[in-house]
């Protein structure tokens, strides 16, 4: 870890302070979700040379082609779940960890799953030595979802498939549901309650643009 400047650590505290802050006047309700945000240092998870813009509400690079998602985004789908402790969530798509990070603060216990082994293994050590202890990392593809820990009160994908996966519905728990930036290239965020153990009731929120989940999902037959 590289030695910082005296004061280099508060600067990113203040500028996280005023990123919750831009989060609620965008319309984020949820004080618990807000609070979660305040306490990740988004810094941490992003590349070393892009930390001075880690507060900016904006997405960023984070090698392989995959992007740490706006912050707006991360506390509009954690605010979607509907989530209280004690919680457990799957994540489908770890990238940096930094969404798994705010579930862990929210108090939840966090199963995420990772297709590219580097970003994995990094999410890994980089949520160990920042001590969110609540969250197990795996490498492999989540189309099959984590069926060992199932049932989940959320269940949350941040890469996009081009329709849900039958596999992922059933492992919500009923009462729980499922967030999703759901279509090809340009999606919406779908949310998926789901009421009984054989209905589930979909609403649409925001637009949103995601990198596509691979594996799997990419060669399911349409029907
Ligand atoms: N939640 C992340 C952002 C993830 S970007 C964060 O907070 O930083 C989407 C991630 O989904 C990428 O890292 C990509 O490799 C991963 N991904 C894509 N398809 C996947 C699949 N089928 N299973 C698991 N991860 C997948």
């Amino acid at each position: 870890m590289r030695v910082r400047a005296e004061g280099e650590e508060d600067a990113f505290a203040k500028a996280r302070a005023q990123l919750v802050q831009i989060l609620r006047e965008e319309g984020i309700k949820d004080e618990r979700v807000l609070k979660a945000i305040g306490l990740v240092p988004r810094h941490l998870f992003v590349p070393p040379e892009l930390e001075g813009l880690a507060y900016a509400n904006r997405p960023l690079p984070i090698g392989h082609g995959q992007t740490i998602s706006q912050p707006f985004v991360v506390a509009k789908m954690t605010e979607l779940l509907e989530i209280h402790p004690p919680c457990r969530v799957l994540e489908i798509g770890t990238g940096s960890g930094y969404q798994a990070a705010v579930l862990d603060a929210m108090g939840c216990e966090v199963f995420s799953i990772e297709i590219i082994e580097s970003l994995a293994e990094q999410a890994k050590e980089r949520l160990e030595k920042l001590n969110f202890k609540r969250v197990k990392v795996k490498t492999g593809d989540g189309y099959a979802g984590w069926p060992e820990a199932a049932p989940f009160d959320g269940v949350i994908l941040t890469a996009a498939p081009p329709r849900i996966p039958e596999l992922l519905k059933n492992q919500i728990r009923v009462g729980g549901r499922l967030v999703a930036p759901v279509g090809v290239e340009w999606q919406s965020l779908v949310v998926l309650h789901r009421v009984s153990a054989d209905r589930w009731v979909e609403t649409k929120d925001i637009p949103v643009r995601f990198v596509p989940m691979r594996g799997h999902v990419e060669r399911e037959v349409s029907h």
